[in-house]
């Protein structure tokens, strides 16, 4: 790692170096950190400080600042030299074994810290090395803006220090780590926020001092997440070891997640980097045996076919290969189920691929970017089309609903834009189900709410779908505004697992029913699994024992054959 971490430098051209220090070996220790690459001008005091800046400033590289100085303190000096805009491009690091104050003097622009006891002259000298390499750069001052809970970098400034540290180590080994805490929520909610941002800021205080030893730069991107960007390491076990503070209740320690993306690709974007270790943070997600995920090759594969999707979603939209699939819904309150409604579910025919990737991979992957959107207004108005179809060839009226994704929901004109689907196709709002996932519930209840409502007074009818799934309670049901409650599929998975336990799933339809919300059970495969939900009281049953989700002219025979029915 050390052989890395020298190579952290830039070139040989011997720069000036201020150092504001009163003691004696202490100014020794720097000197002798600092020669050879360094000339080194030393002040004892603040004013005398003060006056060499003034005078010098333009052919100082950097000043190194003790914090506890005769007369005029340091801090006061920090204060003074970020006060003065002539002496923007000077940065100033702070040196002092007051770790309390590191925090200030970075809000005060301070631009890093060394902490005493000194570190190794090699860290010292790699610390000054790459503070003197991001100043001469002058456009990264723009963005010289720092975390104010933490006093870490942020986000934009740190991707700009690590593409302006490459620029000078090109060739050194670099890895990229994210890292986040497990259910950081919840240690909200237990002890409330302020003590939340102390662990966040213990955390920052510990990743900095990893970064300080070892080299490289931190950030705190939001909320728990943080990013490193540092010289390639094998012990990453140890890293998260050291990050994982205590928590505060006596006994526990934070419980942390971390991705690494090692020894980078720097031909990437930044940002790109940093999404693979995501992407290798996400591959545990709550896997707390082992927390630490490096990405690899099945990730990058991953990678390759959802950039491969995203470019040939255009192509798709206006060639028309997403289709529209209909999976039939039952109702079977009475002797015989009898067809209610379906649900639309997208299909893609892909002309190189074929059908052979699931929505499962290419929904969340098109909610990420936004995309969604378009696919989900094809896919109503492809299904409205459908109803529409079905009606006047087969003189039947067959409700169906679409999924209405959460991001969906962000769109100010979706009211309109259903309307207007409802309306090209000479259908009632009734006909067209709309199916919102309870995670986009609980996300943001209040809008999502609503959002619902309105619709709801439309004349829209309203699927919980997945419910189970999230967070949110049965209380809830009380006050959500929907029509109907569909089950998630692996809450009746594990009431018909190895173990037959249909307690909870009996409750959740009784208490639904107390409210007036009919029930829909989806992912229903086996005869047992409907005489049990029947006889529970579930309304609607919707799986592969009926029917997997068919083309639409396959679809035509539960409409023809059952058609009596609905008369
Ligand atoms: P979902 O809305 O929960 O849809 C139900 C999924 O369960 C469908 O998977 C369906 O084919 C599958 N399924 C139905 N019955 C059974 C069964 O008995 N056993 C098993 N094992 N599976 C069954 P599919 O079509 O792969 O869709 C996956 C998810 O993708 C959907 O989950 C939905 O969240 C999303 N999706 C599908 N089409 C669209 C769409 O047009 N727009 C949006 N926003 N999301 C969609
Ligand atoms: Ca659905
Ligand atoms: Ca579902």
């Amino acid at each position: 790692m050390t052989d890395n971490k020298s190579k952290f430098r830039i070139s040989e051209e011997r720069r000036r170096i201020l150092l504001v220090e009163d003691d004696i070996i202490n100014q020794e220790m720097i000197r002798e950190s600092v020669s050879g690459t360094y000339d080194l001008i030393v002040a004892e005091t603040g004013e005398e400080a003060l006056t060499i800046i003034s005078e010098r400033y333009e052919t100082l590289s950097i000043v190194l600042l003790d914090l506890n100085l005769p007369g005029i303190k340091g801090i006061e000096v920090l204060k003074i030299i970020r006060s003065v805009p002539a002496y923007s491009r000077l940065p100033v690091i702070v040196m002092t074994s007051d770790s309390e104050a590191e925090v200030e003097c970075l809000s005060l622009g301070a631009i890093d810290f060394i902490p005493k006891p000194y570190p190794a002259s090699k860290v010292i000298l790699a610390r000054i090395l790459r503070t003197v390499e991001l100043f001469e750069n002058r456009d990264i001052l723009r963005f010289t803006e720092r975390d104010h809970l933490t006093g870490l970098y942020n986000k934009e400034f740190f991707y700009r220090y690590a593409e302006q540290l490459d620029l000078y180590h090109k060739d050194a080994p670099t890895d990229a780590i994210v890292f986040d805490i497990i259910r950081f929520r919840t240690i909200n909610d237990r002890f409330g926020k302020t003590h939340g941002d102390e662990i966040l800021k213990n955390i920052a205080r510990k990743a900095l001092d990893i970064v300080n030893e070892a080299g490289g730069i931190v950030c705190r991107s939001y909320a728990d997440k943080f990013m490193i960007y540092c010289p390639h390491r094998a012990d990453y076990g140890v890293i998260l070891n050291a990050l994982s503070v205590p928590l505060g209740d006596g006994e526990n320690h934070v419980r942390l997640r971390m991705g690494v993306y090692s020894d980078v690709d720097k031909t990437l974007d930044i940002e790109r980097r940093f999404d693979r270790a995501k992407m290798a943070s996400d591959s545990v997600r709550d896997n707390l045996a082992s927390p630490i995920g490096i990405y690899d090759n099945s990730m990058r594969e991953a990678e390759m076919l959802a950039d491969r999707l995203i470019n040939d979603f255009s192509a798709a939209i206006r060639d028309k290969q997403f289709v529209v699939f209909y999976q039939p819904k039952f109702n079977v309150r009475g002797d015989e189920p009898v067809l209610s409604s379906a649900e639309a579910l997208v299909r893609w025919k892909h002309p190189k691929l074929g059908m052979v990737i699931s929505p499962g991979t290419f929904i969340p992957l098109f909610e990420k970017n936004g995309l969604i959107q378009e696919l989900d207004r094809y896919v109503w108005s492809e299904t409205a089309a459908q109803i529409s179809d079905w009606k006047k060839r087969l003189n039947v009226s067959i409700p169906v609903s679409v999924n209405v994704s959460r991001i969906d929901l962000y769109d100010p004109n979706l009211t309109d834009r259903l309307l207007g689907i409802v309306k090209a196709n000479g259908l009632s709002v009734e006909e067209l189900l709309l199916e919102i996932t309870e995670s986009a519930y609980t996300e943001n209840s209040e809008h999502i709410v609503e959002k619902v409502e309105k619709l709801r007074k439309l004349g829209f009818k309203i699927e919980m779908d997945d419910f189970g799934s999230g967070y949110s309670s049965l209380s809830m049901l009380s006050y959500m505004p929907i029509d109907a409650l569909k089950l998630d599929m692996q809450f009746i998975r594990s009431a018909f697992g190895e173990r037959i336990d249909t307690r909870l799933l009996e409750a959740m339809i009784r208490l639904a029913d107390s409210f007036g919300v009919p029930t829909i059970a989806e992912g229903v495969e086996t005869a047992e699994q409907v005489s049990v939900l029947k006889r529970m009281g579930c309304d609607i049953i919707q799986g592969y024992y009926f029917s997997r989700p068919l083309p639409a002219d396959e679809f035509d025979k539960f409409i023809k054959f059952k058609q009596p029915v609905f008369v």
